[in-house]
């Protein structure tokens, strides 16, 4: 089960924020992975406009009031690499490919290797997982083992269905040390813990 749960806004409590790119083949499913993670909503529009979408993840990772800045392109992808701009200052990333595109696989050798270059904190996401049937689902576990070689942690999830959507988050926190700084300060954990309690007994006030 996942320990991070995305919650709507910590504005007051300054969190500790992080930049996070989403990288990979056009048509993979970034976009809605973000909207559908931030929104809950799942878009079925291809939309490809141009510039870079920055949107803004807050999450409650065990206590830790945690934001993500997530970078998405807006289609720049499908011409090639990225520029240097959209990287730089990344603390942590997310290679997509769709499981049901052997193409956007292969490529996904080539995104990580770009995405290494900034930072070592990735994440690889297999998605599209909802398409099940033999003649859909293109990529098997041990094409994605051979090219992870057991080093990058990998999830397989459906922006459909919604399965193991904040599974690469989760992941994100712990390459980052969110949970390991807790577990340094004890103290500061149960204060921590208390006020996110309040804090999201505030927040379920309004939405609950
Ligand atoms: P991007 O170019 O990587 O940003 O891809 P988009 O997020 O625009 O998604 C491309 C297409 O894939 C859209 O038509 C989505 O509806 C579709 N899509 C995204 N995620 C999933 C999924 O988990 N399952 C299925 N079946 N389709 C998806
Ligand atoms: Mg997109």
């Amino acid at each position: 089960m996942s320990s991070v749960q995305i919650i709507n806004n910590i504005d007051a409590m300054s969190p500790k924020t992080y930049k996070c790119v989403l990288v990979g083949d056009g048509g993979v499913g970034k976009s809605v992975y973000c909207t559908q993670l931030i929104h809950s909503k799942f878009v079925t529009k291809y939309i490809a406009t141009l510039g870079v979408e920055v949107q803004i993840l807050n999450v409650n990772a065990r206590g830790n009031m945690i934001r993500f800045n997530i970078w998405d392109t807006a289609g720049q992808e499908k011409f090639g690499g990225l520029r240097d701009g959209y990287y730089v200052q990344a603390d942590c990333a997310i290679v997509f490919f769709d499981l049901s595109s052997r193409v956007t696989f292969r490529n996904a050798s080539q995104w990580l290797n770009d995405v290494k270059k900034y930072t070592n904190n990735i994440v690889l996401v297999g998605n599209k997982k909802d398409m099940k049937d033999i003649n859909e689902r293109k990529v098997t576990m041990e094409d994605v083992l051979k090219l992870t070689q057991g080093n990058i942690p990998y999830y397989e999830i459906s922006c459909k269905t919604n399965e193991s959507l904040t599974g690469p988050i989760d992941k994100l926190c712990e390459m980052l040390n969110v949970y390991q700084a807790q577990a340094q300060s004890t103290q500061d954990q149960s204060a921590q813990a208390a006020q996110a309690q309040s804090w999201g007994e505030y927040l379920y006030s309004f939405i609950g």
